[in-house]
């Protein structure tokens, strides 16, 4: 049985990705990391140093600054709980909220910051025992991972699951503003040039639809199993 895997979790937004990675993860005593959570740290930053106004982005001068970001994360021994760092401060929470859903796929489009954040996710993951989750772990990042899974469900199963983790946080969005913003960013990730969300030709697909997180994850880990 080989050792230090690499499992690469690609698929669409609000499929449950992150949290049946994390779950993977704890019962393989393995590193989950969230690639999404770069590319909103990377979107949070354009937006603290006004590289994004009104919807603009200013490319040129968040690439020239791409080397002044730094994305770090780590885990609350007590809880286990990971968290996003962006230059020494703790933004799980303020990367998670509708404004950076909203630009973090146009941001995501622009090459000098997939290659930023790719280097990141191969340094962080060449040494095994990770579990990835992202849009191009399988394809760009890890095209030799040991375990590809390309998680989808239908939009509107999505953008429900995403509009109730709203509601109970005491988010007031509507389910069709949640509904739209899945649909553009599956649209985006899927279109652009560079590294575009595809599921990778040797990657075993999981419609998670008709299922909840913990069946996900044990079907998941059933592949795994059979796999290692
Ligand atoms: O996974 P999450 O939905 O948090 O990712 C946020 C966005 O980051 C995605 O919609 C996509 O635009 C981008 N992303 C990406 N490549 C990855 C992970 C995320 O382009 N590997």
């Amino acid at each position: 049985m080989k050792e230090n895997l690499i499992i690469a979790i690609d698929g669409y937004s609000s499929t449950g990705k992150s949290s049946m990675s994390k779950i993977i993860a704890k019962n393989l005593g393995y590193t989950h990391i969230d690639s999404g959570a770069m590319y909103r740290a990377v979107t949070l930053y354009a937006f603290q140093h006004n590289y994004i106004i009104e919807n603009k982005i200013d490319e040129q001068a968040l690439v020239a600054n791409l080397s002044a970001i730094k994305i770090e994360f780590k885990q609350d021994s007590s809880t286990q709980k990971n968290f996003t760092y962006l230059n020494g401060e703790n933004v799980e929470t303020a990367i998670r909220t509708m404004q950076i859903s909203k630009m973090v796929s146009p941001i995501s489009e622009i090459p000098a910051v997939r290659d930023y954040c790719v280097a990141l996710q191969q340094e962080m993951g060449e040494k095994g025992r990770i579990v990835m989750d992202g849009r191009d772990i399988g394809t760009t990042v890890f095209p030799k991972a040991d375990i590809k899974i390309f998680v989808t469900a239908s939009p509107e199963v999505r953008a429900k699951r995403r509009f109730l983790e709203y509601q109970q946080q005491g988010k007031e969005i509507s389910l069709d503003e949640v509904l739209k913003n899945v649909n553009e960013r599956d649209y985006i990730d899927s279109h652009r040039e560079y590294s575009p969300l595809r599921k990778a030709d040797d990657a075993i697909e999981v419609d998670n639809s008709n299922m909840n997180l913990e069946e996900t994850a044990d079907k998941v880990m059933e592949i795994i199993n059979a796999r290692k």
